[in-house]
């Protein structure tokens, strides 16, 4: 059976916040919502990899493609100081006919409305998660517990990621959530399932972001709500939404969105990307620092790449040249270059002799101490002539 969608994104930075490291997909047939940690702002650095990756996955299964997010938001925090430590959940899923696949790590969420009951298809991957599910705490418990948003698996924060992925067989009538903690954390699932159960999934989207914010407000809030309909229709076609509808970093700075969040009313410079029911589409994209941000990486990882070929280049010729030099107070023939790289030296030695530097004359010292270089029959008539050798 066909299928097809309504839906419609909001993202709010809440009300205690000052970044919104958030960020989310809203582009049938895939939707994705992803939450990012680490300090200095490498968490929307983390949430925005993750949803640029999968939104480039064309036909790949999601979770290779969350793999490859991981592995570059992994490398990235290992080879910045100021990324480290970052990591993003990332709850997603690709519509594909009545199918939906789904990818999940960390503790965002997907929901599953259905006539009328609502289920949580996600576990959550945290430590109040896994205490919950042991039986360990209550959820009343869990609610208030303070380890509550300590992860126990995420995106790039290991070489590999345990990602869960399912499948599940989607229905017309049924409407799907995906969001961030912001929105599980503050607001209860009977009032979810009260709001979803609504005819606009704009109006739910804000609604949600309206209730989130009554309950404190205080973690960024993201949410992605997908309506599944009979197939002829819908407004959504696929091949116009691949080309047009927002992969959003939800981040204050990505402006050019058309619908803000109305229910945002301190004003307080809050996202919004919104995917209309009509199908208009606003595509802010990913917000300019990122880029810059990027372009820097570009540019460092040049520099490195230059100067480890300089640093081969310089290794290889070492292993042909010679020069004469000093060990441990003796006259030496080195082979390699006289010099080093950080605690990397370039040469060592090939030749030794029992010959005192100091018992020279003081011409014959400073040519030693010159460390000409050249072949290893020159550095070796040097050191004969000297004296040093038969
Ligand atoms: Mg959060």
């Amino acid at each position: 059976m066909t299928l097809s969608v309504r839906h419609a994104a909001l993202s709010d930075i809440g009300l205690q916040r000052t970044t919104n490291e958030d960020a989310f997909i809203d582009r049938a047939p895939l939707f994705a919502v992803a939450d990012g940690m680490g300090g200095a702002q490498a968490g929307e650095v983390a949430s925005a990899i993750a949803v640029e990756t999968l939104a480039a996955a064309a036909d790949e299964p999601l979770a290779a493609a969350a793999e490859r997010a991981n592995a570059r938001i992994f490398a990235l925090a290992q080879a910045n100081d100021e990324h480290a430590g970052m990591g993003t959940t990332l709850t997603a899923f690709r519509l594909r006919g009545a199918q939906a696949e789904f990818v999940h790590i960390g503790d965002s969420r997907a929901y599953l409305l259905r006539g009328g009951r609502l289920e949580q298809l996600t576990e959550d991957h945290s430590l109040v998660g896994q205490w919950l599910r042991e039986g360990a705490i209550t959820p009343e418990e869990a609610a208030v517990n303070r380890y509550r948003s300590v992860l126990s698996r995420a995106l790039g924060t290991e070489p590999e990621a345990a990602v869960d992925r399912f499948v599940r067989d989607l229905a017309p009538g049924d409407v799907v959530l995906l969001c961030s903690d912001g929105l599980s954390g503050s607001v209860p699932a009977e009032r979810l399932a009260e709001v979803l159960a609504g005819p606009d999934a704009d109006e739910a989207a804000h609604v949600l972001v309206r209730d989130a914010k009554n309950h404190g407000g205080h973690d960024n809030i993201t949410v992605v709500v997908v309506q599944v309909l009979a197939g002829e229709t819908s407004d959504v076609d696929p091949a116009a939404s691949a080309a047009e509808a927002p992969v959003s970093v939800a981040d204050e700075s990505a402006g050019g969105a058309q619908a803000t969040d109305t229910g945002n009313d301190d004003g307080s410079g809050a996202s919004a990307a919104v995917t209309s029911p009509s199908g208009s589409r606003d595509a802010p994209g990913p917000a300019a620092p990122r880029r810059r941000r990027s372009r820097r990486f570009v540019v460092l990882t040049v520099v490195v790449a230059l100067l480890v070929a300089l640093l081969v280049a310089a290794t290889i010729t070492s292993t042909q040249v010679f020069y004469v030099g000093v060990d441990d107070g003796n006259v030496a023939v080195y082979r390699g270059l006289p010099w080093s790289v950080g605690p990397l030296k370039l040469s060592r030695v090939y030749l030794r002799t029992t010959l005192p530097v100091a018992s020279l004359a003081s011409g014959d010292q400073q040519g030693v101490g010159a460390h000409h270089i050249g072949g290893k029959g020159a550095a070796i008539d040097l050191v004969t002539q000297l004296g040093g050798l038969p």
